[in-house]
């Protein structure tokens, strides 16, 4: 594919739709987070969510073509009005992992939530968005009160028998080590004890809100075809996943609602290739691991 930037932007092939996504909720969510890089608002206007009828015929497509894991996203995928029936139908397929903020997880909303799961073989997994482990840096980010909001969130997890994922976006740029330790602490005294496998550490996507706020990819940020010799062996999402919205397929979380990410309009006639032409697939070369799904190998 040729560029506006005019060079052959390099393709990675889909293998198989071992993960599958879906945007529930458009852009619509309770935050307006200054780092969003999908720019999602509590604006009425976003409210379009994913059909059912969608999300079922998707589900018979992946589960033909490898499907391993479920993901369910926004904007803020809870407030989907059929939220527990998608559960359910995700549930008999595979795992499905919810990436949320965490806020709307109330007691008993999380009491339903683990009958749901007590119902199926499967497991739900949540991926909570908390990005700094003091309130200061967490909600200079997210919102005044969030970070309380948040943390009551994982507490009902925990205490309905959950284990989160922590999904931090590390826009200061601190070091893992320490970043990791300071939420080690801060969840001892809930009685939370992380592992490895409870954290989730990406760098900033710079675009949305982050583009305004903070800073936007330069020309340079682009991914050149060297570049993807050297990293040939990543593990980019777009090699094994696809994003089902409302307007089409895309194919992967971090380029939904863009148009050079968009590769089909159903899951049955997708493009095998994605072409790496953003500065958001620049920060996945840089990152050199898959920087949205879960991180065990599927
Ligand atoms: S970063 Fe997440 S919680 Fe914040 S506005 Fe965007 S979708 Fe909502
Ligand atoms: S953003 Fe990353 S996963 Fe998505 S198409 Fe680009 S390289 Fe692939």
């Amino acid at each position: 594919m040729v560029t506006q930037l005019n060079f052959m932007a390099p393709a990675v092939e889909l293998k198989a739709i071992e993960n599958l996504w879906f945007q529930l909720s458009n852009t619509a969510c309770n935050l307006r987070c200054s780092h969003c890089f999908l720019d999602c608002s509590t604006d009425k206007k976003d409210k379009k969510f994913l059909s059912l009828d969608k999300i079922k015929n998707s589900l018979d497509i992946a589960k033909k073509n490898g499907l391993k894991e479920i993901y369910l996203t926004g904007g803020e995928p809870l407030l989907h009005p059929d939220l527990n029936t998608i559960l359910r139908l995700g549930l008999k397929a595979a795992n499905v992992t919810v990436l949320t903020n965490g806020t709307l997880l109330n007691d008993k909303k999380v009491r339903f939530l683990r009958q749901i799961e007590n119902e199926h073989n499967n497991e739900i997994i949540f991926r909570v968005s908390i990005d700094h482990y003091t309130q200061e840096k967490n909600d200079v980010l997210r919102g005044r009160g969030v970070f309380r909001k948040t943390l009551t969130g994982i507490e009902n997890l925990i205490r309905y028998g959950f284990n989160p994922i922590l999904s931090i976006v590390n826009v200061w740029n601190e070091d893992e080590k320490s970043l990791k330790e300071g939420f080690a602490k801060l969840l001892k005294s809930i009685d939370f004890e992380v592992e490895e496998i409870n954290f989730k550490i990406i760098p900033p996507i710079k675009t949305g809100a982050f583009s305004r706020n903070f800073s936007k990819y330069n020309e340079n940020e682009i991914v050149t075809n060297e570049e993807l010799k050297k990293n040939k062996a990543q593990k980019f999402d777009c090699k094994n996943s696809r994003i089902v919205a409302n307007d089409g397929v895309y194919a992967c979380p971090m380029l939904v609602n863009d148009h050079r990410g968009k590769v089909g309009t159903s899951l049955g006639d997708v493009s095998k290739s994605a072409f790496l032409e953003t500065g958001i697939c620049y920060t996945c070369v840089q990152q050199k691991k898959g920087l949205m799904n879960n991180n065990w190998e599927t």
